[in-house]
């Protein structure tokens, strides 16, 4: 498989160059940078033979199989339908769009060529949520009757940028941090959000867009979830909670990019530690797009969840902003 990479990110110089290079037959071929110097200092430091500034001459190697998109959120749109017309396999970084139907646009077009279209929702890929959707699904805590996600970080310094003072590139914690709850949530109940209320503040960080949001969502089961995302949190912590009619399960540390975190169920037998494994997570992204390319499986977050997620947490926002309840409008999905 020969990707191209669209964007000279920090998400695919730290994690996504090394899981695409840890598959089997997997090269790197191109990298596209708006700006040349960057393009190349980047290619060279990541060892990428070429790098390039337009898109279409980027797209016009017969070479190359898939793309991996990762420029900011505003981009995503117009260079996965590029990509889906030049017949190449595209994972898209979430958000996938800045609007709802122009993430369905992606989704259908990928369909009509053929493609495989992917979002990157790496959380779903995790040994600790594999573990907790084992225990859901198995039913070890009985109906679910409600779930709570933690998801405050402290961004660090070096992400401080677009994602706290540009809106028109998609920045704000709703589609950078609660779209991935949003992901997270629909993978363990296997159901989509219905409606949802919210507040969003700016508590030291945001520039024009919001640093911190809480929000309660009404799934079709009669279960209900609350969130809280921030980047202005030190101590918080991350974790998710499931409350169910016959036991509870808690995980600290797992809303995270690395296989770490800890899950403890409580049910009538009392308290018991569940195991799980520590792969890495994008690794394990990249070896399901794998599969579904050559038709053998499916990838963990398909377009469809990349939609989703995305039309819950523009939901989240209008009910900020509003102040009003908001039934997430999933676009005929
Ligand atoms: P970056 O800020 O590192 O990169 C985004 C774009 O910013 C790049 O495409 C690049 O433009 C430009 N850029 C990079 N470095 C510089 C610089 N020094 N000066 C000026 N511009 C620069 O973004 P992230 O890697 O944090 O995020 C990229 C995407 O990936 C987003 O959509 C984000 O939501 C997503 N993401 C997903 C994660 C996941 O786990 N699924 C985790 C982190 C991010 P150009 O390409 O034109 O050079």
């Amino acid at each position: 498989m020969r990707w191209a990479l669209i964007g000279a990110s920090r998400i695919a110089s730290s994690y996504m160059i090394d899981a695409i290079r840890a598959q089997e037959d997997s090269d790197i071929v191109s990298v596209l940078s708006s700006d040349t110097d960057r393009g190349k200092a980047f290619a060279e430091a990541n060892n990428i033979p070429r790098s390039y500034t337009n898109l279409a001459e980027q797209l016009n190697d017969a070479s190359v199989d898939a793309v991996y998109i990762s420029t900011t959120n505003e981009k995503h749109h117009s260079q996965a339908l590029a990509a889906i017309a030049a017949g190449k396999h595209v994972l898209c970084e979430k958000p996938l769009a800045m609007a709802v139907t122009d993430a369905v646009e992606m989704v259908r077009a990928a369909a009509q060529r053929g493609v495989v279209f992917a979002t990157n929702h790496h959380l779903r890929n995790a040994g600790s949520h594999l573990a907790i959707h084992d225990l859901i699904t198995s039913g070890r805590i009985g109906r679910v009757l409600s779930a709570r996600v933690f998801h405050a970080v402290s961004l660090p310094e070096h992400l401080q940028g677009w994602r706290i003072n540009d809106a028109s590139a998609g920045g704000g914690v709703i589609p950078d941090i609660t779209v991935h709850d949003a992901d997270t949530i629909r993978f363990h109940l296997e159901e989509d959000p219905q409606e949802v209320v919210a507040k969003s503040a700016v508590s030291g960080m945001g520039d024009g867009v919001e640093d911190s949001v809480m929000s309660v969502w009404s799934m079709p089961s009669g279960a209900t979830v609350q969130t809280h995302e921030s980047f202005t949190h030190r101590f918080a912590g991350s974790g998710i909670e499931f409350h169910g009619t016959d036991g509870s399960i808690f995980a600290r540390n797992v809303m995270t990019q690395e296989p770490v975190g800890e899950i403890r169920l409580v049910d009538p037998d009392g308290e018991t530690i569940i195991p799980f494994q520590n792969h890495n997570l994008y690794v394990r992204s990249l070896g399901l797009f794998d599969d579904a390319v050559r038709g053998t499986g499916r990838p963990s977050a398909d377009g469809v969840d990349g939609v989703k997620s995305l039309a819950v947490a523009l939901a989240v926002r209008e009910a900020a902003q509003t102040g009003k309840a908001v039934r997430v409008d999933y676009g005929d999905v």
